[in-house]
């Protein structure tokens, strides 16, 4: 899942961005409500978290063009001013929750669960299955066979990216975007260190291997027993 922060306050900005990131969440931040509004039309954004005080374009203004765009991705939007007229004009432009500052951390990562959760509606699954593995969205929770997996946060999202698109060969290039928000750098290991742990946890107990190496390519999860 993939989130987009507008704050022009860096501290909080960053702040955030470090939270939701160790939360699990892909996180793009930007500053500036010009900068933000292009990157909420050109990227896959499932959340826009957006202040309203912002230099260059507010945070209105924002969610304006967005909505007139045809953009419908939810946005939380975060107000200094505990003002009834605020929340209201916000509502009505379209956006889906407020919080005002100050507000704890805990606070704004129930409201991005939940809001996804709605986001999702009555049809999408929040249980994803692959053969015996299981993962759950909502509780985030993974389990085999029945036996529960622990998994770290990044693991959990490098897990969920592969079940989401089972049966296909994503590039690392694919899953650093994704998983890590950061281009694919040859140099680094990391995702295939991540891959190794994440392998040890799900596949090492079980004779059928769920993820695999396609060499030259990147990795999948299927249930089959060919690509080993
Ligand atoms: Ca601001």
């Amino acid at each position: 899942m993939k989130i987009l922060i507008v704050e022009d306050e860096v501290k909080t900005g960053e702040y955030l961005r470090l939270g939701l990131c160790e939360a699990g969440f892909a996180v793009d931040l930007t500053h500036d409500g010009v900068d933000g509004l292009h990157l909420a039309l050109e990227g896959n954004h499932d959340l826009v978290i957006l202040d309203v005080m912002l230099p260059g374009m507010d945070g209105w203004q924002v969610l304006t063009q967005l909505r007139r765009q045809q953009k419908t991705m939810p946005v939380l939007f975060l107000t200094a001013r505990d003002q009834v007229e605020d929340r209201v004009k916000g509502l009505e432009l379209g956006a889906d929750d407020y919080l005002v500052k100050p507000f704890s951390f805990a606070e704004l990562l129930a409201r991005v669960r939940i809001i996804l959760r709605r986001g999702r509606g009555t049809v999408e699954v929040t249980t994803l299955q692959v053969a015996d593995l299981e993962l759950d969205l909502l509780r985030r929770r993974v389990s085999r066979d029945g036996r529960r997996i622990t998994l770290t946060a990044k693991e959990f999202g490098l897990l969920e990216l592969l079940m989401r698109r089972q049966g296909e060969v994503l590039p690392r290039s694919l899953i650093a975007s994704q998983v890590w928000d950061m281009n694919f750098d040859s140099d680094t290991n990391v995702i295939d260190v991540a891959m190794r742990r994440l392998r040890v946890k799900v596949d090492d107990d079980f004779d059928l291997k769920l993820i695999h190496t396609v060499r030259g390519m990147g990795y999948v999860l299927e249930a089959s027993e060919e690509k080993a």
